[in-house]
């Protein structure tokens, strides 16, 4: 019904449901379940639901469903499963589409979290997974085979920001008959065109830029109709990762203001990054919108902007970055990202903490190293403030 509006409306109007009250605002449908009229209603609506019928807020609700219809519109996908944080999407995504002796290759540089599923959950149940280094496609060619039941990334990487090349992986993966699983939260739904490029499900992590307020965490999976409700949504709605109405409103409202926020946050990290570049207390500045990054063509091509994270490496190791870190006034120390606040993370320390030292530097990620999240502040005073910072090295 709505297929020819363009993004910027289709953020505002797209999936609005009003009830008999015609109220403006979506509202906030917070009940857990719904009154049948009649015991024989009750019986049919456990049968099939309709269009506007729902059973039980864990397999769906008012609020939630504005939700998925907004961002299955944005995305371009038949349709979308809103879940409870953005690993229930990823380990819903995964666990419910393999079973015991499938395989699934996926590319090394992933959220901590991703890695996990991948290597202990999925492993656990008897999932062989391969990991590859997912820049390279001799790695995707060599590790997609016959009988592969899906390849998974994330599209631009944490904290390195490399990027995956997803028609040309697309290609590798479905030539073996394998689904490809996007995540896409680093790219944001507003400038990544993923399912075009040959993705097959998107997944993100609502709690970063579609909140972008820093307040509440959740997911939702993207895909085509026989994906979400034969596949995913039996699993989700009865394992419990589904999201609540509340944070289903607050995801809403975030969606309104989503193309305004990531354009104007992506301006401020180019020129952040364009800043930060030749500094005397940086020895390197990764963002894929300088000509300097070795993706940035890439970069261009499927995304047409940088994004909204610069990662960069400071003079003096992890005594360097803390002190950097410790003068900062504008940029908060915390570990979110796509928040309105400028986030400054120390990817050693916290984030990928966890990891063993030489998976550390295996994938970047040094004791120098710094990854910011551009946030809503003005592009001048945040470059003065991490000027100010750097000097404090
Ligand atoms: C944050 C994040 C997740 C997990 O999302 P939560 O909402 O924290 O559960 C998954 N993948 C990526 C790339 C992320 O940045």
């Amino acid at each position: 019904m709505t297929k020819d509006w363009k993004t910027r409306t289709r953020l505002v109007h797209e999936g609005s449901r009003r009830s008999q009250y015609g109220e403006m605002a979506e509202a906030i449908f917070l009940t857990q379940g719904f009154v049948y009229p009649t015991a024989e209603s009750a019986e049919a609506r456990f049968v099939k639901t309709g269009d506007d019928e729902f059973i039980y807020a864990r397999y769906g609700n008012p609020t939630t469903r504005m939700f998925e219809e907004r961002i299955a519109g944005l995305e371009g996908t038949e349709d979308a499963f809103a879940t409870a944080s953005g690993m229930a999407a990823v380990s819903g995504a995964l666990m419910s589409l393999c079973r015991a002796g499938d395989h699934v290759v996926a590319s090394r540089a992933l959220f901590g979290s991703c890695l996990y599923i991948l290597e202990e959950v999925m492993q656990r149940y008897g999932v062989k997974v391969t990991f590859v280094d997912g820049t390279d496609l001799a790695q995707w060619r060599a590790a997609c085979a016959p009988g592969t039941k899906a390849v998974f990334f994330e599209s631009m990487s944490n904290p390195t920001l490399e990027l995956i090349d997803i028609k040309a992986v697309s290609e590798i993966a479905h030539a073996a008959g394998a689904l490809v699983i996007c995540d896409n939260v680093f790219a944001t739904p507003i400038f990544s065109d993923a399912v075009a490029q040959g993705a097959d499900v998107i997944v993100y992590s609502t709690t970063k830029h579609i909140d972008g307020q820093g307040r509440a965490l959740g997911g939702v999976v993207c895909g085509t109709t026989d994906y979400i409700r034969k596949t995913l949504e039996p699993y989700m709605k009865h394992t419990g990762g589904s999201m609540s109405p509340f944070t289903s409103w607050i995801m809403l409202n975030g969606m309104a203001t989503l193309d305004l926020r990531c354009r104007a946050m992506a301006d401020s990290a180019l020129k952040v990054a364009q800043a930060l570049e030749g500094h005397p207390q940086i020895t390197k500045v990764i963002y894929p919108g300088l000509a300097s990054h070795p993706q940035h063509q890439l970069a261009m091509e499927q995304l047409g902007t940088g994004g909204t994270l610069v990662t960069f490496e400071v003079k003096g190791g992890k005594d360097g970055a803390f002190r950097m870190l410790n003068a900062l006034e504008i940029a908060k120390i915390s570990n979110n990202l796509g928040d309105a606040k400028t986030i400054a993370t120390h990817p050693a320390t916290t984030t990928h903490q966890r990891l063993p030292d030489d998976q550390k530097a295996s994938l970047g990620i040094t004791p120098g190293l710094v990854r910011l999240s551009v946030g809503l502040e003005d592009a001048d005073d945040l470059i003065a403030d991490l000027k100010q910072g750097l000097a404090a090295i």
